[in-house]
């Protein structure tokens, strides 16, 4: 990637501030319209809020319920294109909704109908309503204390930093520069205060330099308001910065493969509990927080809630000890007046021009950003007097595309790439309790652009995500691994080592001691 940045002697047509799946999703549209693309991301592509979501790409039941149906039309339609697109990381899934009430069945029966019914050609199955019999077959560690059936509807789930990788591939096979580690620390301004580049620190060896762009494009999540100041200081901010914490269980809270969606917690949110890589992972909140930061860690109220919220649902009731991960992400929501209830606060998408010509793109989903990308490269290739050309990536395949990959086993999140890492030989599993082998590690450093045990752990493999203890147990052998590739010494290992177990104790509900 710095081979070709230094091969690039002309200023870029799109230089894109931010590695999460917006910033991705961008450079993979302007790359693939034909034009020059520069991708810079601070820390490891997904850090921020992609690598820490729900891994549903879906239409949003509760947006529905919001009257929002353009949102959940939208929705529909990019879940539709992501199934095409990347089958081997979008799969379907049965959410089923408890009926535990007289009205319920009727009332989610129909908005279900509804919700299948917007998606059109892009609908992943009909909703029904299941006898007691029925939903206890799918959900069978239900609680059954008076249950009188359920609803079951169709859903798409994924690996939200897999993809985020394979994506990150994608915009540099359509022939885009995607840097980690290159934090954009400055704005350049022509004679007339426009911005016309950026400046940019390599975190590896704390080098500098500039790069020049027609459009620069702030694509940086719950930071977008950082950059905008660079900007311009006295810009206002948009972002209205929430926190979702998710917590994981080990499968035998929820055996079978249907998922539970709850659609009125006592706190009138959304929750869900889904099988996830032989997992079962549990959440969300919607906490205001006063500001974004790059790890944010799960507050105590929040854990408690999930847990409290899961006990009403489940026969065996979930304890703190339980608990393998907890993980936190930053909704990058879009301030509109009174940002107090975030959970109110729309999901679509703002794209402003500022003063300055930077474009920001903020807010959205995981599920729409290929249509958030399309919409900001419009506007960007306006701006920047870009030769007109129409998006590809309605049709365009994310790397590793693979149909039926579920027959590869523990390798299927890597769909056609699966056959390469088995070729690594280095079949050896570095945990009983997570099916990851070297050779993924092996894999990771060299052709996934990992630098990190952090990179690995979290965001290549999902081992933190799935279970932190055992990720901590893993560091040292993948620190081995990866210093021999990377030609680092054993100092650089142990560092590596010692930097991820303090960030796993933020992962860990209990605390690293108990
Ligand atoms: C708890 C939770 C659950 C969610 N669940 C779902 C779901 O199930 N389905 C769904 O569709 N959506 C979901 N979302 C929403 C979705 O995750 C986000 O909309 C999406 O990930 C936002 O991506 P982003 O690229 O805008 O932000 P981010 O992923 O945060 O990316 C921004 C990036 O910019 C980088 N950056 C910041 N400043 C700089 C700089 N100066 N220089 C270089 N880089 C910089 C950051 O390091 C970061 O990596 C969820 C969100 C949350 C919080």
């Amino acid at each position: 990637m710095y081979r070709r940045l230094r091969a690039h002697k002309d200023p870029w047509d799109l230089i894109v501030v931010g590695g999460g799946a917006t910033g991705v999703g961008v450079a993979i549209d302007g790359a693939s319209r034909g034009y020059s693309v520069l991708l810079l991301e601070q820390h490891d592509f997904g850090k921020g809020t992609s690598s820490r979501s729900t891994k549903l790409i879906h239409g949003g039941v509760r947006y529905l319920e919001q009257g929002n149906v353009s949102l959940v039309m939208e929705a529909l339609r990019e879940r539709g294109l992501l199934l095409q697109n990347a089958p081997h990381l979008v799969n379907n899934l049965a959410f089923v909704v408890p009926n535990y009430d007289w009205w319920e069945a009727p009332f989610y029966g129909v908005g279900l109908k509804l919700y299948n019914l917007l998606a059109g050609k892009y609908g992943f199955g009909e909703s029904r309503i299941l006898s007691r019999e029925e939903t206890l077959e799918r959900l069978p560690t239900l609680k059954t204390e008076g249950l009188r059936g359920g609803v079951v509807y169709f859903d798409g789930q994924f690996d939200d930093s897999r993809l985020l990788i394979n994506m990150v591939t994608t915009a540099a096979e359509q022939g885009a520069v995607a840097l980690n580690y290159a934090s954009v620390t400055g704005l350049t301004k022509d004679p007339e205060g426009f911005v016309n580049g950026v400046k940019v620190r390599d975190l590896e060896d704390g080098s500098e330099f500039t790069a020049q762009g027609k459009v620069v494009i702030n694509a940086t999540g719950p930071f977008t308001d950082q950059l905008r100041h660079l900007s311009d200081p006295d810009s206002t901010p948009i972002v209205a910065a929430s926190q979702g914490i998710h917590l994981v269980f080990d499968e035998s809270f929820l055996a079978g493969k249907s998922a539970i969606m709850v659609p009125h917690t006592s706190d009138g949110r959304i929750m869900f509990a889904i099988p996830w890589h032989g997992h079962t992972l549990v959440g969300t909140t919607d906490t205001p927080i006063a500001e974004a930061t790059p790890e944010p860690v799960a507050l105590e109220q929040e854990i408690e809630f999930i847990l409290e919220t899961a006990s009403l649902y489940l026969a065996k009731k979930p304890t703190r000890a339980d608990v393998l991960s907890v993980f936190a992400g930053i909704r990058p929501l879009v301030r509109e007046g009174d940002a107090s209830n975030t959970s109110a606060l729309s999901r679509s998408h703002t794209i402003r021009v500022e003063n300055s010509g930077m474009v920001t793109i903020c807010g959205g989903k995981w599920t729409t950003y290929r249509n958030m990308a399309e919409d900001c490269v419009n506007h960007a290739a306006t701006l920047g007097y870009l030769p007109e050309r129409e998006c590809v990536t309605k049709h365009l395949n994310i790397h590793g595309f693979l149909p039926n990959a579920a027959r590869l086993g523990a390798l299927a999140v890597y769909g056609s790439d699966a056959a390469e890492i088995q070729k690594l030989g280095a079949a050896n599993v570095m945990h009983p309790a997570l099916p990851y082998m070297e050779a993924e590690v092996i894999w990771a450093v060299r052709e996934e652009m990992a630098r990190t045990v952090e990179d690995v752990l979290a965001r290549r493999l999902r081992a933190l995500f799935l279970n932190a203890r055992a990720a901590v147990e893993m560091a040292t052998r993948v620190a081995e691994i990866m210093a021999r590739e990377l030609e680092r010494d054993s100092n650089w290992a142990r560092d590596q080592v010692i930097a991820f177990r303090a960030l796993a104790s933020g992962f860990m509900a209990a605390g690293p001691e108990n």
